[in-house]
């Protein structure tokens, strides 16, 4: 059976000439019919990829201890927002709700927003939060009321799937790689004279040759998300693999059964992903005024936040794995595992110069 997506963007490209990755990404990954993540849970061992929170419950419990800690900092106001973006199957809302339930007053100002594109992960979602009152799900981040007090916004692997667009420069002319058609009709790599409005969200300094991905689709989503910061105060914490330093290199890439696998193929049903530029994050939230907290890795924000302590203390339950667990804290915080590559970055407002845990 011929793929769907495939006769989509062949048609679209036979109309309009090459696409760029940016809308490849999007019809891939998020297309109403046959996206990859619309109508299915890619995640876990049988699924294409593992993430933090389905690892271990230490992930979400330690992120929702950040996530009181700020309310507590905010003067635990009475009413606050929570937003999570990509959510998955739930596991690290659950986890966070569960480990927050006995902080006292804090669930009692919760109002939870899931902001999730596919259908299935949402169903998951409502399954697993079922017994949470304060918890709706939204389209999309612009349309969400922050209501009275803070918002906290919190993301783990969402900013990778967002589109991005490659540059490269080639003999003075700065070109973009699009998605052609060659003369057997097959999908192919194409360099075109780029836009040149897409040349501002380069880095300062570049070189020839080398292909520089940008993503004004996350700088977008920053964007939006410093809005609704600003309208009452409130923090964003965002998780994701990536560089810290703006840096070439092709990162574009498709996952599927855990394994690497052809962009090109296959199409709707690979996971894309691109590394996340945390420089450009971070510079965007600051051109939006935001207040950011700088960069860390996963393994050393962990452990700031106490999850050698936390391993500890399950270890020391009579019913522990022992052994599980110790290997899901290597997992997290090793540098040859997720310790170095996932990094940790947030922006906020607040008049009152909060600094937050872990940076
Ligand atoms: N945060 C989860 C899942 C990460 S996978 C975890 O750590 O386990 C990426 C998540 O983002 C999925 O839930 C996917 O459906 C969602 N997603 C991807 N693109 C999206 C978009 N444009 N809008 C909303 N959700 C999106």
């Amino acid at each position: 059976m011929p793929n769907p997506l495939e006769e989509i963007l062949k048609q679209k490209i036979r109309k309009d000439g090459p696409v760029d990755i940016a809308t490849f990404m999007t019809l891939a990954l998020t297309h109403p019919e046959h996206g990859y993540y619309i109508k299915r849970d890619p995640l876990g061992q049988g699924g294409d990829f593992t993430t933090a929170p389905e690892i271990s419950q230490m992930f979400g419990e330690l992120i929702g201890a950040w996530l009181a800690d700020m309310w507590f900092k905010f003067d635990t106001p009475k009413s606050i927002s929570l937003i999570e973006c990509g959510p998955g199957r739930g596991t690290l809302m659950s986890d966070i709700l569960r480990a927050t339930r006995h902080i006292g007053g804090f669930h009692d100002a919760l109002q939870v927003h899931m902001v999730e594109a596919g259908t299935i992960l949402r169903e998951k979602q409502k399954q697993i939060l079922k017994d949470y009152t304060f918890i709706s799900w939204q389209e999309s981040l612009e349309t969400i009321d922050p209501g009275q007090g803070q918002t906290l916004i919190v993301c783990n692997e969402f900013l990778d799937a967002l589109p991005i667009r490659q540059l490269s420069q080639r003999q003075g002319e700065w070109l973009e790689r699009k998605i052609g058609l060659d003369h057997n009709n097959a999908l192919t790599f194409v360099f075109e004279t780029a836009e040149k409005d897409l040349l501002e969200y380069l880095p300062t300094i570049t070189s020839a040759n080398s292909v520089y991905e940008i993503s004004p689709a996350s700088i977008d989503f920053v964007k939006t998300c410093s809005a609704k910061l600003k309208e009452n105060g409130g923090a964003a914490l965002f998780i994701d693999y990536g560089y810290e330093k703006r840096a070439s290199g092709d990162t574009l890439q498709a996952v599927q059964a855990h394994k690497y696998a052809d962009i090109l193929k296959d199409i709707g049903n690979n996971d894309l992903t691109a590394h996340v530029d945390f420089e450009a994050i971070i510079q965007a939230a600051d051109d939006a005024g935001a207040k950011t907290f700088g960069i860390v890795p996963q393994g050393e924000f962990l452990k700031r936040l106490g999850i050698i302590e936390r391993a500890e203390k399950l270890q020391n339950s009579p019913k522990a794995d022992k052994a599980a667990l110790r290997s899901q804290l290597h997992r997290l915080t090793a540098p040859q595992e997720m310790g170095t590559l996932f990094k940790v970055t947030g922006f906020g407002y607040d008049d009152k110069n909060i600094k937050p845990a872990g940076f």
